[in-house]
């Protein structure tokens, strides 16, 4: 056992379902290192002082989550490549010295949960931050071709605007309502919360009957990790489709900011155990 106490910690709100400390503890536990991982519920106007407390108290890093993965940029002293190219930062590292550097781990998750599978037309629906992780990791699985499918359109239009320079897949914008075939998609991505436990658990963002249009391999990907299987879900496994949740792209992303912290890549299969257990 290694000597040295890590502390890491998260920043956002709400945070109240947040598992991040479940998968983060086993990390610490399967690297045989002594640590915390502390939730820490703060406003966009908290951010500095919470900053000062992690510098002031010694904290290797923390997550950053909804809503502060774009604001968390202007408090930065160094952010990695990838991590300018998304956009967006969801973990910081704070080096000896106290200087903070960004990383995007989101899109290495999403990317890490799909190897293997070969995606060359994809479609998305929503395009807020998770979904700008998930255009980058698409890129590096070989996408060419992605359609967004929003219920805003102008959101969707300034959300392409704001990346197609940074990326070489075809982005195109439709409206939700006019999804109603797949046969051209390899791989259909819920990136909104429809779906999630609570007031979103009954609801999907696409009719069922859609999957019926499906290519046999189609994957369809529900970022919502709790409950397991969503309304959305259920709907393609009912067609005989693959069926990807979000937890593995939880778990891979916070393998690697543990990874940034401690020069450990953890045991993901203890992870993955632990965060189901704490999701039944
Ligand atoms: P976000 O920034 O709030 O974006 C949500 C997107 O969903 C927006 O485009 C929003 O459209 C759309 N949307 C919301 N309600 C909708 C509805 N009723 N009908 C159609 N579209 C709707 O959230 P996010 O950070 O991208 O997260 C999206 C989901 O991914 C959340 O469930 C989050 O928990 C999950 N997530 C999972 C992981 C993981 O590791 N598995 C990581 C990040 C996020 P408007 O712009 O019109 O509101």
């Amino acid at each position: 056992m290694n000597n040295d106490f890590f502390k890491f910690g998260i920043i956002g709100n709400p945070l109240l379902h947040s598992i991040s400390p479940t998968i983060q503890s086993s990390a610490l536990l399967s690297a045989n290192l002594n640590g915390c991982y502390e939730k820490f519920e703060v406003s966009k106007e908290d951010i500095p002082r919470q900053i000062e407390f992690f510098k002031d108290n010694d904290f290797s890093g923390f997550n950053v989550t909804i809503p502060h993965k774009l604001e968390i940029l202007k408090y930065l002293d160094e952010i990695d490549e990838t991590a300018k190219k998304i956009g967006a930062v969801n973990t910081v590292k704070i080096t000896d010295d106290k200087k903070l550097v960004g990383y995007n781990t989101d899109i290495y998750g999403f990317y890490g949960s799909l190897k293997g599978d070969s995606i060359s037309n994809a479609s998305i629906i929503g395009c807020g931050g998770a979904a700008l992780a998930v255009v980058f990791g698409l890129e590096i699985l070989g996408c060419k071709k992605l359609d967004i499918y929003a219920r805003n359109t102008e959101k969707a239009q300034l959300f392409v605007k704001n990346i197609k320079l940074k990326t070489k897949i075809q982005l195109i914008v439709k409206p939700l309502e006019t999804l109603d075939n797949l046969e051209n998609t390899d791989i259909l991505i819920n990136a909104t919360p429809l779906g999630t436990k609570g007031i979103n658990e009954d609801k999907s963002p696409v009719d069922g009957n859609i999957f019926a249009s499906a290519q046999k391999s189609m994957i369809v990907y529900d970022l919502v990790y709790n409950p397991s299987e969503t309304i959305f879900l259920k709907a393609g496994k009912n067609c005989g489709l693959k069926t990807t949740n979000g937890l593995d792209m939880l778990i891979l992303q916070g393998a690697k900011a543990f990874e940034i912290w401690t020069g450990i890549y953890p045991n993901v299969e203890k992870m993955k155990i632990a965060a189901t257990n704490e999701l039944i």
